[in-house]
This record gives C-alpha cells, structure tokens and sequence, in this order.
C-alpha cells in the first residue's frame, strides 16, 4: 500500500535512489540525505504509515523488526559498542517532516546527553 505522493514510498519502490542498507518483507533501511551524524540511517516500514498515530496491534511483527533490525544494522556499521541513539519524530510539536515513519539510527560520535 503505497502514498502515491509519499517519498518514502518511492524509496521503498526503488522509484527514487537511495543508499539502502537493508530490505525485507517489512522494513526497507538507508542513509539519510543528510547525515546528522557518521552513521545516520533511516529505517521505515515498507507499507505506508503516516506516523506512530497510525499504529495498532495489527503492525506489531512490523514494528518489531524496526527494532529487531537495529543490533543488525549497528554491527555492519561497527557503532554496537561504541553506542548509537533512536529517533522517531511525529507530528509538527516533534518535527516530523516526511509523513511516512521512520526511525534514526545515529551513531559514529559521542551525541549530546540531553534531549534535542
Ligand atoms: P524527520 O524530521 O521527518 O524525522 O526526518 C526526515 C529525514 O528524512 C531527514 O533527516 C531528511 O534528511 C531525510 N530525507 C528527506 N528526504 C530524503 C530523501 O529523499 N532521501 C533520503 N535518503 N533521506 C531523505
Ligand atoms: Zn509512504
């Protein structure tokens, strides 16, 4: 189920380019555009969710594998140990600015403690 409108869809789809990283029967993962930090991926589910409003119990083996992937993700990029942060923005008060959801993995520095 595709947003005709949506990027993030078109990634999914392989209409646009991107640097993936990672694609299953549920979450497809690539670099950032533009990288806040060494290591800055995005990891979205393959079917269309606005944000994390859109979930119910129906997309649990979905957004369990946006996390399962993460360990996975973190060794190829050699950041397990050193440590990496998640992310998810929703809505406008979170500065979610692509409408279909997506979790940062940033990593390859030492980020700030504090939130922000
Ligand atoms: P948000 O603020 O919505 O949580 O983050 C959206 C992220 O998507 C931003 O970090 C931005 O750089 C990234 N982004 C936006 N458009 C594209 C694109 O076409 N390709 C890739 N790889 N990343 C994108
Ligand atoms: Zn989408």
């Amino acid at each position: 189920m595709a947003n005709q409108d949506c990027i993030f869809c078109k990634i999914v789809a392989g209409e646009i380019p991107s640097d993936k990283v990672f694609q299953d029967e549920w979450v497809t993962a690539f670099r950032d555009i533009n990288p806040l930090a060494p290591t800055h991926i995005l990891i979205i589910p393959n079917n269309h969710l606005t944000s994390t409003n859109d979930l119910t119990p129906y997309h649990a083996a979905m957004a369990g594998r946006m996390l399962t992937v993460v360990p996975e993700l973190a060794a190829k990029e050699g950041i397990v140990e050193s440590g990496y942060r998640l992310i998810m923005n929703t809505g406008p008060d979170g500065n979610q600015v692509v409408m279909h959801m997506h979790l940062h993995l940033l990593g390859g520095h030492r980020m700030k403690h504090a939130m922000g």
